[in-house]
């Protein structure tokens, strides 16, 4: 098999004295969608973060293409792995265009005209390029999700992180996000997304993984996490969505 994208090996975390991620081994194929479910504190955002390096691990390695990348140019790698947060993480002041514009300008060194070309294409491709010179404070959160993975995409990133980027939403502009997401994960988009959303983490993934209290408790397909889980804390997990979520669709 050839070289993941990201290889995670033996990574741990501390906040203070307590260890959030104990001993986490983790990888992704180009082209694979990972889903990491868990309750609430379990360090799937700590994980996440790591990753993006937004936080720097307290051991273990990292590696991007097979470069260690704590010891790579972090700049260069930054910019190959976009996130998308759940409060959007847009500038507030700013239009949705220039949201998309800046960082290709700043970190890309884009020209105006290539960077405004580029972002115009993931607009549309999100559906908000009738919206281009409208405050970001002034759209729906739906918009505002769908502005940021524009965004976040406008960076050509090799790999798209997103944390929770329904949580905020309020129930009606779910689906629109999730709409965005399968399509990308459709046109071969390598993405490492938590998420509650079961339904989407059951049809979309190629992968799920289950994350209890700073490791991954346990990992499978789609079919084999949320059908036949093995392990007692997915199960009482699973129990809580099945009521709700799941059973809805089914
Ligand atoms: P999840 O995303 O699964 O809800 P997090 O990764 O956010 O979990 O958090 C895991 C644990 O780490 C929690 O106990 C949380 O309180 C703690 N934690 C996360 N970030 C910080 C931080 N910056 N400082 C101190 N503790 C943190
Ligand atoms: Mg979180």
């Amino acid at each position: 098999m050839s070289e993941p994208v990201i290889r995670v090996s033996h990574l741990k975390k501390s906040f203070g004295k307590q260890e959030v991620l104990h001993d986490i081994d983790f990888s992704i194929n180009k082209g694979e969608v990972v889903s990491i479910i868990g309750s609430s504190g379990s360090g799937k955002s700590t994980l996440l973060r790591c990753i993006n390096l937004l936080e720097i691990p307290d051991s273990g390695t990292i590696t991007f293409h097979g470069q260690d990348i704590l010891k790579g140019d972090l700049n260069g790698y930054r910019s190959k792995v976009g996130m998308v947060f759940q409060n959007f993480n847009l500038f507030q002041n700013k239009s949705v265009l220039d949201n998309c514009v800046l960082g290709q300008r700043k970190v890309l060194k884009r020209s105006r005209e290539e960077a405004v070309a580029i972002a115009k294409t993931h607009l549309d491709r999100v559906g908000m390029s009738n919206f281009l010179d409208k405050g970001a404070t002034k759209l729906s959160g739906g918009q505002k999700q769908r502005v940021a993975i524009a965004r976040a995409l406008s960076m050509d990133p090799e790999v798209l992180l997103f944390d929770e980027p329904t949580s905020a939403l309020d129930p009606e502009m779910v689906g629109e996000v999730l709409e965005v997401m399968k399509d990308l994960a459709k046109s071969g988009l390598t993405m490492i997304v938590v998420t509650h959303e079961m339904q989407f983490a059951k049809d979309v993934s190629d992968r799920v993984i289950f994350m209890d209290q700073g490791v991954i408790a346990e990992e499978g397909t789609p079919d084999e996490v949320f059908e036949h889980p093995k392990n007692e804390r997915t199960k009482h997990f699973l129990s809580r969505f099945r009521q709700t979520t799941l059973e809805k669709e089914d």
